[in-house]
């Protein structure tokens, strides 16, 4: 699909566009007339007439096309072709398998680890965030997902860091691999925290499936949903197409698969919004993966982390972390130094920290 370059001009747009640029998925029209806000080269994009910003393009449309990353081919992973599941390769071994991949990768849209294309548009519609309670200017949600029997063991180390700062976080499980320890998830809701699903198998197959084999699968998982009253839903490996999504929202109030920016696509927005009924909760700091993959050693995260927090929360969005408790991610000493620092100096910016629940509430009662 065919993109081209909105900058802002000086003094224009909002504090946080300054010296950044928005791609714009969209084709553009004629010139506006009035006051050059925004423009495509020498070609003026946006203008301000009267008061009013005129656009040169559908610029509803462009979110649209961001939203549901349509702008790209869903990417498929390799390991579904495994004829094992890819657990069963060591950890040390995948992370360097995903090292050589991000390597490779030349990926021009979205940029990481910021790329405000779509919140530049949301704020040309006029959305310019403040939707959080207590006059806060910006969510924090904290989200961890187990992936093996390994990171169930390990995953009360994160509960009791998050403890210690009096933090809620939301914990996604795979619900047929594994025993799920579920004295501990009561502990996690016992906390203010949310359970979510991380699939059932995370075999990195269900959002490729046809609509009847992934509502046969989110409804074989119906007991484990219900005891922990499951509202959200985290796809593995963040594998995700806009059919896996649809008939998520049969089940599901909230979805958070879909990065901001990340390997093999994002929606370029650090704020929330609604596919049908069901809240989509874009993931917007680097994931502890992806860290580990771009060969940043934890002693960098939190700084990482919390130089993108800066950044929404000028935009006034939501900040929502994804670490794994797995020993190859977030699993390790060094690793819980760099959560424990993290959790300790995001409160200096005052975010409004809370569960993904807690954000669909909200959106509900200002809607
Ligand atoms: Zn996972």
């Amino acid at each position: 699909m065919k993109s081209w370059t909105l900058r802002f001009e000086p003094g224009e747009g909002p504090a946080w566009m300054a010296g950044r640029e928005a791609t714009v998925f969209a084709e553009l029209g004629a010139e506006p007339a009035g006051k050059r806000v925004a423009c495509c080269e020498m070609k003026t994009s946006v203008a301000e007439e009267g008061g009013l910003l005129k656009c040169a393009f559908d610029v509803r449309a462009a979110l649209e096309v961001l939203r549901t990353e349509s702008y790209r081919l869903p990417a498929k992973p390799v390991t579904r072709f495994l004829p094992f599941h890819y657990h069963h390769i060591p950890g040390g071994v995948r992370i360097k398998i995903g090292q050589a991949l991000e390597a490779l990768q030349k990926q021009e849209f979205p940029r990481w680890p910021i790329d405000p294309s779509g919140d530049a548009l949301r704020w040309l519609l006029g959305e310019r965030g403040g939707r959080w309670p207590n006059g806060k200017s910006f969510a924090l949600v904290l989200s961890h997902d187990v992936d093996t029997a390994k990171g169930m063991k390990l995953s009360r180390k994160l509960l009791e860091i998050e403890a210690k700062h009096g933090v809620p976080a939301v914990y996604s499980f795979v619900s047929a691999t594994y025993a799920i320890d579920k004295p501990f998830l009561r502990d996690v809701i016992a906390a203010g925290g949310e359970i979510a699903w991380h699939s059932d198998l995370h075999d990195n197959r269900i959002a490729f499936e046809d609509e009847a084999d992934i509502r046969r699968r989110i409804d074989a998982a119906r007991p484990f949903l219900d005891e922990f009253d499951v509202r959200g839903f985290r796809s593995p490996s963040l594998c995700r197409t806009p059919l896996l999504l649809r008939i998520a929202g049969e089940r599901f109030s909230w979805d958070s698969s879909v990065p901001d920016t990340g390997p093999g696509g994002g929606c370029a927005t650090v704020q929330p919004w609604r596919i049908g009924k069901m809240l989509e909760v874009p993931l917007t700091l680097p994931m502890d993966a992806d860290l580990v993959f771009r060969r940043q050693k934890p002693v960098a995260w939190a700084g990482a982390w919390l130089d993108k927090a800066r950044f929404v929360r000028e935009v006034g969005g939501a900040a929502v972390l994804c670490t794994h408790p797995e020993p190859h991610f977030s699993g390790s000493a060094p690793a819980w130094a760099a959560y424990d620092d993290f959790l300790k100096r995001i409160k200096d910016l005052d975010p409004w920290i809370c569960v993904p629940r807690g954000i669909d509430a909200r959106f509900k009662e200002a809607a």
